[in-house]
């Protein structure tokens, strides 16, 4: 049996950043994926600003630069009743964000932890854990029909939203108040559409939104995420949902009038980060979304699965300085992670919460269509999610009142 510092299960963003950090430090690296890369993976294809400073430092911006993707300077928002905002990012001349397809992105950041990691294994299909006194100490699983196992000082759960690490250590969210439900598919030649990302808020998606992301050649990634309680409840059909909006609406059925769908409408859920889940234990931690990180407004969770591939990292090399696997030393992974997501959550979730109530998107995007401050601010938050915030203080919704 192959020992190892450290095996991760799964090589998305969270698995492959997490893998990269680590070998960089030169631990020993397992990395295991029952996909075989490049592969599809369901997602709006939205890359911001925390995503952007991850990828910075692990030097595959540049890289992504030059592959199929398109720069994002801001958002469109529009509301309820029509109106339509477009925010441009305030400062830099940079792009602070782009859209890139999971084919794409993920394959850069697999083929990177590849070079780096000890022994990476694509078609690998994790099973089991190995427990031994209480403590995770390898991993049972499938490849090409042959039965392996593999030992490790510690062990991370980086296998997304439907993975088996969660479910099995009785850790995964399956709240539906805590989960939203997405679909999205590709389309060809929509009208209308420039660098800025679009969220729309159209009155039978929220609390969600319907998002047109901008690919190069007129190409774009369209979906829908809505929290799962609400789509139960109100027994929606996504899928229908994302035609007729697409056809009827008479904000954007002129916009998709040349346009052609190129893939099948599919699904797949966002576990969000306000549920915290315990998301390390004895010899393991669980990142990305495994560990339930998704924000509950804009649905992004690649820059938190980064982030947390990234913090994961840190605290592993630590443990395996100091020779300490305990749930102990893990909690610190928890306190640090939190310490720099939390805020943005709860400010997201409060957001999310205004959703509820149509007629308060309808007054905010209004007064952001006729006052510039009102701009200003939504574009910071976008830009500096130190200052993302201010979007909920009161005294922006006082302001947004009188603009
Ligand atoms: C509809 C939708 C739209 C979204 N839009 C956006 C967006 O625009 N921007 C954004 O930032 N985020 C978005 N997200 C969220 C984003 O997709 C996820 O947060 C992100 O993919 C999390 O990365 P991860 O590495 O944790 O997991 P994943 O990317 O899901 O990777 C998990 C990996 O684990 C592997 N795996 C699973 N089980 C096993 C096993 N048993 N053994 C071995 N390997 C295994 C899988 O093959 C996979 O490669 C969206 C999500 C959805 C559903």
């Amino acid at each position: 049996m192959e020992n190892y510092d450290v095996i991760v299960i799964g090589a998305g963003p969270s698995g492959s950043s997490c893998t990269a950090f680590l070998s960089k430090a030169g631990k020993k690296v397992l990395l295991l994926d029952r996909a075989k890369f490049p592969r599809e993976k369901i997602c709006g294809d939205g890359i911001s600003g925390r995503s952007v400073s991850v990828l910075k430092e692990l030097g595959l911006l540049k890289e992504l630069q030059t592959k199929d993707h398109k720069d994002m300077y801001g958002v469109t928002f529009s509301s309820p009743n029509g109106t339509v905002v477009p925010v441009k990012a305030a400062g830099s001349k940079d792009a602070p964000g782009f859209v890139c397809t999971r084919m794409v992105l993920d394959d850069v950041l697999f083929q990177n932890a590849k070079k780096l990691a000890t022994k990476t294994i694509e078609e690998f299909l994790v099973t089991d854990f190995i427990e031994e006194n209480g403590k995770l100490v390898g991993v049972k699983g499938t490849s090409k029909g042959k039965q392996f196992e593999y030992r490790a000082k510690v062990i991370v759960g980086a296998d997304g939203a439907a993975g088996f690490t969660a479910r099995k250590l009785g850790v995964n969210n399956s709240d539906e108040k805590h989960q939203s439900a997405g679909v999205r598919a590709y389309y060809e030649n929509v009208g209308g559409m420039g660098n800025k990302i679009e969220l729309h808020f159209v009155k039978e998606t929220l609390p969600g939104y319907f998002w047109i992301f901008p690919l190069p050649d007129g190409r774009a990634n369209v979906g829908i995420a809505i929290l799962v309680s609400h789509v139960k409840s109100k027994k929606i059909n996504l899928t229908k949902l994302l035609e007729e909006i697409t056809t009827k609406n008479p904000v954007f059925k002129e916009r998709f009038k040349d346009a052609k769908r190129s893939t099948d409408v599919r699904s797949w859920l966002l576990p969000l980060a306000t549920k915290k889940i315990r998301n390390y234990g004895n010899g393991y931690v669980l990142i990305g979304d495994a560990s339930s990180l998704i924000d509950p407004f804009t649905g992004e969770g690649i820059g938190n699965a980064l982030t947390s591939g990234k913090v994961s990292a840190q605290v592993i090399i630590e443990a395996l300085e100091q020779n300490n696997f305990s749930e102990e030393k893990f909690s610190e992974y928890h306190k640090k992670l939190y310490g720099i997501i939390q805020s943005e959550v709860n400010t997201n979730n409060n957001l999310l919460k205004m959703c509820n109530h149509p007629f308060l998107v309808d007054l905010i995007i209004g007064k952001a269509h006729r006052s510039k401050d009102i701009r200003e601010v939504i574009s910071d938050a976008i830009l500096n999610p130190d200052n993302h915030k201010n979007l909920t203080d009161p005294v922006f919704f006082v302001k947004a009142l009188f603009a």
